[in-house]
């Protein structure tokens, strides 16, 4: 079978190897559809820690295609999503019910062979099952839709409320609809490309802003009447960690999402903090949110084909992988 196998940091290639055996308790997937993750492009450039050599790819959904020993209720031929994310279920964060801080996290994609692959082999209890007639494509998004959907339990947005996502890539873009199905009244997009901002805007956003325009954090502050009730940030940089904290209103939710590079500080006000009493909640990968995830790609509820912007096959992803995002660029799907 073919494999886009990383070797090295910046180094990464289609290779001809072996179809892995499922193991007892695994299922072997056949990948119909996989997602490129900015996080894949960290980990190529030795940003984020992988096992090396390993096939890359943690978005992606599949039929199953053989069955290891002591697997039951999965079939041959099940349409399924994989949560990639392994946890130990016996370290202190795991026992208090945090799988997503786990001391030992191992995760398909990452520290295991993953989705940019003819085959992927995975533990059975990752995989969840979808609909046998759902586009597998849509399938493929339920790995950042169940890490968004982490981020919106700790938001808490109530109905009515003035939501601010900050930053319009994949993730501000789902965002945006799950702010609107969760029941806030006005949702507030804010990034730098226009056309971010008009997809934005037929998601359901209320307003779409660019936060190079002069005042754009008091105008938001002046359309929700003293200030938004939740940010979430989701663009992982200085500029919208900062603004953020600033265009909340009194006793706001400030849901911190984007990764900003390890290592680099981003000054605040802890008084302004502290007396305005913001109430800041790191959301981290997609604890128990997986199945949910599934459930809610499988309703229909959420426009997904709008932010796929190219589908590529096995032979280009190394080449995806390797350059930045092209503007305009939301989401790229493989199909093996
Ligand atoms: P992305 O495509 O890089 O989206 C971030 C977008 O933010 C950029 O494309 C950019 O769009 C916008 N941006 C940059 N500077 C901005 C500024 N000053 N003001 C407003 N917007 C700005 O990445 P993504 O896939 O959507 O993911 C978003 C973030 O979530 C990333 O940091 C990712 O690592 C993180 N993430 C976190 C988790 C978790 O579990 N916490 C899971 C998945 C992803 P414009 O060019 O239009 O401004
Ligand atoms: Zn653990």
């Amino acid at each position: 079978m073919k494999a886009v196998r990383f070797t090295a940091t910046g180094s990464m290639s289609l290779q001809e190897v072996e179809r892995p055996i499922p193991q007892r308790g695994e299922v072997l997937v056949k990948v119909l559809a996989a997602g490129i993750c900015g996080s894949d492009r960290h980990m190529f450039k030795g940003e984020y820690p992988t096992a090396i050599p390993v096939t890359l790819g943690h978005e992606f959904c599949g039929t199953v295609e053989a069955l290891g020993d002591s697997v039951s209720g999965l079939a041959l031929g099940d349409l399924v999503t994989v949560d990639p994310n392994i946890a130990c279920g016996r370290c202190r964060a795991c026992s208090k019910g945090r799988p997503n801080l786990c001391a030992q996290l191992q995760a398909v994609g990452v520290t295991r062979d993953g989705g940019f692959a003819d085959y992927v082999a995975v533990p059975q209890a990752q995989a969840v099952l979808l609909p046998p007639s759902l586009n597998p494509v849509h399938g493929a998004f339920c790995e950042p839709i169940a890490c968004c959907l982490h981020a919106m339990d700790k938001a808490d947005i109530r109905p009515g409320d003035t939501v601010a996502i900050l930053g319009g890539g994949v993730i501000g873009l789902l965002m945006v609809q799950l702010a609107r199905l969760s029941g806030a009244g006005r949702v507030v997009l804010v990034t730098r490309q226009a056309s971010r901002r008009s997809t934005a805007l037929s998601l359901g956003a209320s307003h779409a802003l660019d936060p190079g325009s002069d005042g754009a954090v008091e105008e938001i502050v002046g359309l929700s009447a003293g200030g938004v009730d939740v940010v979430i940030e989701c663009a992982g940089v200085a500029e919208t960690l900062q603004s953020g904290l600033r265009m909340l209103r009194r006793g706001g939710t400030f849901v911190l999402f984007g990764v900003a590079p390890q290592g680099v500080a981003v000054p605040v006000l802890p008084f302004d903090i502290l007396v305005r009493e913001i109430d800041i909640r790191p959301a981290y990968l997609n604890p128990f949110t997986h199945r949910r995830a599934a459930d809610l790609v499988a309703s229909g509820a959420l426009d997904l084909d709008i932010l796929v912007t190219r589908t590529i096959s096995l032979t280009e992803v190394a080449d995806v992988v390797s350059q930045a995002p092209q503007p305009g660029e939301i989401k790229v799907i493989v199909r093996p």
